[in-house]
């Protein structure tokens, strides 16, 4: 494997760290500072969403017919780095990751006319419909009904933990068009569902990282006699397991030791600035420092992990099972960084809700980054499960890595 990049890639290196430093503006960078989940508001999101997609940028896995910047996997992987390093703004991955690749390997020309434009140009927000009250790692036992009433379907069901469905105009769901069949996976449909359709309420969701008037991450959504046009459905009725499992792919590939390298060093920040409560810096603290420097060493083994499946992609090789360890080790790491965090900030981590303060004229007490330090580490509780939980993840190591 050799790590040395060609003269040409660090040309586009330096270009995409200029381009993304003069982008993240101020108040971006204001808002990130705050944030427990590396996304800001909607309005935020959608600006930085615009600023890569002007300069041809927000979809770098995409053909370059639909606006894809036609990269090499090097420049994909430098890409990623530099987002990283910079600490950008997560893209919501809902349409020009998950549904956008479904629409351009499955979709027919006029969806693919319809769709990829305000995905890409970020005129419209997606979300995801999977999981469902009884169905999360066990998927193909979906039970979200759609009737076929000849040229529309009528959904009647439920769907949970859909992220940002509160900022969503469209959702892509799989729903239950034969439950007759004795394989689960055979009846089930893949559906563009407009979320102004009469019938679709949407329930917050109130978890333990903050109330939801401050930043809402995840919801119920309710389909009551919802009706689709057949023209948005994708591909083959009751073949929507196969599009499903496409997406899956592009949903779990991420990058992770460029961020967590990132934290890490303000980790080390914080601890040089707080106080080990005996009089010194809690970076002097031996034990403290024990633990930053091994989540160090883990994530720059992850870093060559990362660099490895990136190299056998540059050589034209699939994902294979890697992403599979990839997601266990690097959801694990993010977590202990907030763990981190929150140890080095203290008691400063503790009035965390807003509404806590809105009763007294004093500031906050303690530093600015001490403000999403308790919400972030409840919030990344959820990266071992989400996207396919860890212990998913392990049965699929342990069946096609061990053998076992
Ligand atoms: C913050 C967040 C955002 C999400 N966003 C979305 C979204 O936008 N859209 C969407 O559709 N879904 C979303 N999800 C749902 C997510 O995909 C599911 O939570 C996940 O698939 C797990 O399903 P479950 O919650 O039903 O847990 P369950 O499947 O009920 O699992 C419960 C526990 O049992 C374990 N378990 C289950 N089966 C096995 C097995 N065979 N072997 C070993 N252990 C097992 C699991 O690992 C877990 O620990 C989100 C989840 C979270 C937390």
């Amino acid at each position: 494997m050799d790590l040395a990049f060609e003269q040409a890639d660090l040309a586009f290196q330096q270009e995409v760290r200029a381009y993304l430093d003069e982008v993240l503006d101020d108040e971006l960078r204001r808002k990130l500072s705050q944030s427990k989940n590396g996304y800001v508001d909607k309005e935020g999101q959608v600006k930085w969403h615009k600023a890569l997609a002007k300069k041809g940028w927000v979809a770098p896995h995409w053909p370059e017919e639909w606006g894809g910047p036609g990269w090499t996997a090097t420049q994909k992987y430098i890409f990623d780095v530099e987002n990283a390093r910079l600490g950008t703004p997560i893209v919501s991955p809902m349409g020009v990751r998950m549904v956008g690749p479904v629409i351009l390997a499955f979709g027919t020309d006029e969806q693919k006319k319809k769709f990829l434009p305000p995905i890409y140009n970020g005129d419209v927000w997606w979300c995801q419909g999977y999981s469902e009250p009884g169905a999360g790692s066990d998927l193909a036992s979906l039970q979200m009904k759609a009737e076929d009433k000849g040229d529309h379907y009528l959904l009647n069901g439920t769907k949970i933990w859909t992220t940002h469905a509160q900022w969503a105009d469209w959702i892509f769901c799989l729903v239950r068009t034969d439950a007759t069949v004795a394989k689960r996976q055979n009846g089930i449909s893949f559906v563009l569902v407009d979320m102004h359709s009469p019938g679709i309420s949407v329930k917050p969701i109130v978890t333990l990282d903050g109330p939801i008037e401050n930043e809402q991450e995840i919801n119920q959504v309710f389909f009551d006699d919802v009706k689709v046009p057949k023209e948005n459905r994708i591909g083959e009725q009751d073949k929507g397991w196969t599009y499903a499992k496409y997406l899956l792919e592009f949903e779990r590939g991420n990058t992770y030791a460029p961020s967590i390298k990132r934290a890490i060093k303000k980790i080390r920040r914080i601890a040089a600035a707080e106080s080990d409560g005996c009089g010194g810096q809690l970076i002097e603290d031996a034990g403290f420092r024990d633990k930053i420097n091994q989540l160090e060493i883990e994530a720059t083994a992850m870093e060559f992990t990362e660099l490895r499946i990136f190299a056998a992609l540059s050589a034209g090789q699939a994902p294979g099972p890697e992403s599979s360890i990839l997601k266990c080790r690097g959801s694990e790491m993010q977590q202990r960084v907030s763990e981190l965090v929150l140890e080095a900030v203290g008691v400063y981590g503790h009035p965390f809700i807003a509404d806590t303060f809105a009763i007294s004229n004093e500031p906050r007490p303690g530093s600015d980054y001490a403000g999403p330090a308790a919400p972030a580490y409840f919030n990344y509780r959820k990266t071992s499960i989400y996207a396919g939980s860890n212990e998913i993840q392990r049965n699929i190591i342990a069946k096609l890595v061990l053998g076992l």
